[in-house]
């Protein structure tokens, strides 16, 4: 089965008190909309992305990054943009599944969404719900007085986001039964057979107001590392020079087994040190014909497709380049431009700066150039 993943976020925001929707708050590098889109980018079934966004917000959602997403405007209530979104793919998606999610419930696990694909084989709808915890109460009213009754519990639950459904049929139970429906889209489906429940998770809760802003914000800072890269090379005659992928004019440049780009070579120890993943000499031994003069981007691709693989998502990059020449000035903007694009993340979360030894050493001498780098990385469970 393939699937369509809705994003729902064109709500109003009404009790988070911010002029900007809270889906575009960001933590670390991303929006709420965003850490919903990475996970389930992640997915091969998962074929279609839409992103049901507020008019008002027409300027916000484009600047965000999302390439191969369709976006379209929502509706009055969460209903209506859930419908706009299914007649959407009515008419432009060939896959049957559907999963509707709202964006502002950034923190469910991959694993919860693998499950959720995996039990809909044979089921026409999977959805994650959680248990009570605490004693459940309700207030109700004689002709006399009100009086508060106990309810049991076990027999109680809510549910949560994504969740999964056959297009054609919900589509069509939200043009039959519209006025059933309540919260979700679970809501209209009366007859649960085939339906299944699976168990969700206490860290997807929906964030509704700055307190859940800030928890959220707790649970991922428990998920960030930071790995430092360092690198040094000789500067000598007849050789190429390379830094951060690029090509740059020289009368020298640096000796190494690869292309000896000594910035993606801090990088890539960076990133790897943040993933506990070895370092840059394990990977690609120097002994190894396979990597003699091979350019280092081609290293760090490899290095990023194991971090992706892995779930880890860079934040930000810090680098200096030590050396004399070449003056690092007049490159600076190229340089985080293509580290940008090679890593893709955001210009400004690449920081680059040029440093001298004052003369001192083997690199006051021009005849070195080194660079040191720490990167800070997101783990998503
Ligand atoms: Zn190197």
């Amino acid at each position: 089965m393939k699937f369509n993943f809705i994003i729902l976020a064109a709500g109003k925001s009404k009790r988070y008190n911010s002029n900007l929707s809270k889906v575009y708050h960001k933590i670390g590098n991303k929006s709420l909309i965003e850490m919903s889109l990475d996970k389930a980018k992640k997915f091969r079934e998962i074929k279609k992305i839409v992103i049901v966004y507020n008019k008002k917000d027409k300027t916000k959602i484009k600047n965000l990054n999302l390439k191969n997403v369709d976006i379209i405007v929502g509706g009055k209530t969460r209903q209506e943009s859930t419908m706009n979104a299914l007649r959407y793919l009515k008419k432009k998606s060939k896959f049957s599944g559907v999963l509707i999610h709202d964006a502002a419930r950034p923190n469910f696990s991959i694993k919860l969404l693998r499950n959720i694909l995996h039990k809909m084989k044979g089921s026409r709808a999977v959805i994650p719900k959680i248990g009570f915890q605490d004693a459940l109460k309700e207030i109700q009213e004689s002709s006399l007085h009100e009086y508060i009754i106990s309810k049991n519990r076990d027999n109680l639950f809510l549910t949560q986001t994504p969740q999964c459904f056959i297009l054609k049929e919900v589509f069509r139970y939200h043009e039959l039964n519209k006025d059933k429906y309540k919260d979700d889209d679970m809501s209209l489906y009366m007859d649960l057979n085939k339906i299944k429940f699976i168990e969700g998770e206490k860290n997807n809760f929906k964030v509704t107001d700055k307190k859940d802003f800030e928890n959220l914000k707790k649970l991922y800072i428990s998920k960030v590392s930071y790995g430092i890269g360092f690198d040094v090379h000789r500067l000598v005659s007849k050789r190429k020079l390379y830094l951060g992928g690029l090509k740059i004019k020289s009368k020298v440049g640096t000796l190494g087994h690869s292309d000896g780009d000594p910035v993606l070579h801090s990088i890539i120890d960076s990133l790897l040190g943040a993933c506990s993943l070895g370092d840059i000499g394990q990977l690609f031994s120097d002994k190894s014909k396979k990597f003699k003069n091979i350019r280092s981007t081609i290293l760090l691709k490899e290095v990023l497709n194991m971090l992706r693989t892995k779930n880890f998502y860079i934040n930000n990059i810090d680098i200096n380049i030590i050396t004399e020449y070449p003056k690092i000035k007049k490159l600076r903007y190229k340089i985080i431009k293509n580290i940008s694009m090679l890593c893709d993340v955001p210009i400004f979360k690449i920081s680059l700066k040029g440093k001298t030894t004052e003369k001192l050493g083997i690199i006051g001498k021009e005849k070195a150039i080194a660079c040191e780098t720490i990167s800070s990385l997101t783990q998503y469970d």
